[in-house]
């Protein structure tokens, strides 16, 4: 598209100051990388680190489990309660599903008000879906949340993440909590199977039937990912070891050697987990919208632009999200419509080309730091496992952000040509839809079956 930015010179400037400042740099790539590969050595070895680096008790599927399963999917904005079905040759299927949206007063208030949410949301999904309530059906629930784990079933909250606050829980092993929720609202034929992380659960259900899968992610409301480690590298392990791999759930998310600009402080600083999520506060759904509206604003304060209207969505906290950010990057019509019927819709009338240009290019800065940022710690996990990139590598990535934010997967592949040169063919990103759900039901399939 031609267009001439017939932009103030202030405006200009101030443009290419915010092109510096959101760059993530081959040089920058390079340092978070050595920072990442540090900070799970740590965490591998039982020392202070900003990745947990969490074992996750759960073996890879052999694809023969079979089975109907509940799966709870909680850990965003909505809450899924899923009926999953294995067939025994390797594939899953989803026969039912609900959402359920968790309103604040839920997700801030007591754990009990939020676990009563849940159970009643069970109770209702059950009935709908006509699922006995005599005969004994296993549940497993990804639960996306900093969890130590015991063992495949049981794991205590180390912290909320996610605007999560409900109060009681930390500390609590959360299978337990779910179970005394499911007693009080008369759930007995319920056992709860498996606890898992959304980022396993996603690991699990693409590498059922993609073998070189060997990295799950999650880009959506929250980040994180996981991967397969050595035990002999696993230092911190006290158990027995009985098998060479264990699924390690990293909490990339809590990632804090980054570079960090003034509006990503005042994100943090107003958050309710001020400190930690760095990096998930630079990369993951839940924010994009947030850094874009505190770099307008300040634009706005500057008198660059958008000038002389009242009270808009750029002035509300959380008020621009980061589907408006897609819709925005996504409009590639000359007059750039869908931008002005968004400005339009949101008290910003007749507003000149230069501002709709401005605004895409914001917008761009942003999505394209978070993919690169994201891309970079894929690049981590991937050099620490096979530093000659001598293998495969399938990645499934579960998250609407990944799934449906225009170009962020281009921009990810970008990065691994600029590391990795030829061998970024190596490199596969998978969507893995629903991978959470359905990764959950077969985790429970494994364990019911390693059980009998
Ligand atoms: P969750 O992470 O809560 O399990 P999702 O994977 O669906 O659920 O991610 C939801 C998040 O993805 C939202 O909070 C929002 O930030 C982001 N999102 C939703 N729709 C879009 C979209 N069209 N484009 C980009 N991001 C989106
Ligand atoms: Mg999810």
């Amino acid at each position: 598209m031609a267009i001439s930015t017939n932009l103030p010179v202030a405006c200009k400037e101030f443009e290419n100051y915010l092109n510096k400042l959101f760059n993530i740099s081959d040089c920058d790539i390079r340092t978070i990388i050595k920072d990442f590969h540090s900070e799970m050595q740590k965490g591998l070895s039982g020392y202070e680190s900003s990745l947990k680096m969490i074992p996750a008790f759960v073996d890879r599927p052999k694809g023969n489990e079979k089975g109907k399963f509940i799966a709870l999917d909680l850990g965003g904005t909505n809450f899924r309660v899923l009926e999953v079905e294995l067939d025994g040759k390797g594939n899953s299927s989803v026969l039912a599903v609900s959402k359920f949206v968790i309103k604040k007063k839920d997700m801030q208030g007591t754990g009990d008000q939020l676990f009563d949410f849940i159970a009643d949301s069970i109770k209702s999904f059950m009935q709908e879906n006509s699922i006995s309530c005599d005969k004994q059906i296993e549940l497993a629930f990804t639960f996306s949340f900093p969890v130590e784990q015991t063992n495949i079933a049981a794991g205590t909250l180390i912290v909320w993440t996610k605007g999560f606050t409900a109060k009681g829980v930390v500390g609590e092993d959360i299978v337990i909590v779910l179970n005394e929720a499911l007693k009080r609202k008369g759930i007995s034929n319920v056992k709860v199977a498996a606890l898992a992380n959304d980022t396993v659960g996603t690991l699990v259900a693409k590498s059922y039937n993609v073998p070189s899968c060997d990295i799950g992610v999650i880009l959506g409301t929250g980040s994180n990912a996981c991967y397969p480690e050595k035990m002999s590298n696993i230092t911190k392990w006290r158990g027995v070891r009985k098998k060479d791999n264990m699924i390690i759930n990293m909490e990339w998310g809590n990632f804090d050697k980054l570079p960090i600009t003034t509006y990503d402080k005042e994100i943090d600083k107003a958050s309710p987990n001020t400190g930690r999520q760095r990096l998930e506060k630079l990369v993951s759904g839940m924010y994009l919208g947030e850094i874009l509206r505190q770099v307008i604003s300040d634009l706005i304060q500057r008198d660059l632009i958008f000038k002389d209207y009242g009270t808009n969505v750029f002035h509300k906290p959380y008020g621009l999200l980061t589907e408006h950010m897609s819709l925005i990057e996504g409009d590639n019509s000359d007059n750039l419509g869908e931008i002005e019927n968004f400005l339009v819709e949101n008290g910003i009338a007749n507003i000149n080309l230069h501002s709709k240009v401005l605004l895409k290019k914001l917008c761009h800065l942003v999505s394209a730091r978070s993919a690169r940022i994201s891309a970079t710690a894929i690049s981590a996990i991937i050099t620490w496992m096979d530093p000659e990139l001598k293998k495969n590598h399938t990645v499934g990535i579960d998250g609407s952000l990944f799934e449906k934010y225009p170009g962020f997967k281009g921009i990810m592949e970008e990065v691994f040509e600029e590391l990795f040169k030829d061998k970024a063919k190596k490199i596969t990103l998978e969507l893995a839809k629903d991978g959470s759900g359905k990764g959950a039901a077969i985790i429970a399939a494994v364990a019911a079956s390693s059980e009998k």
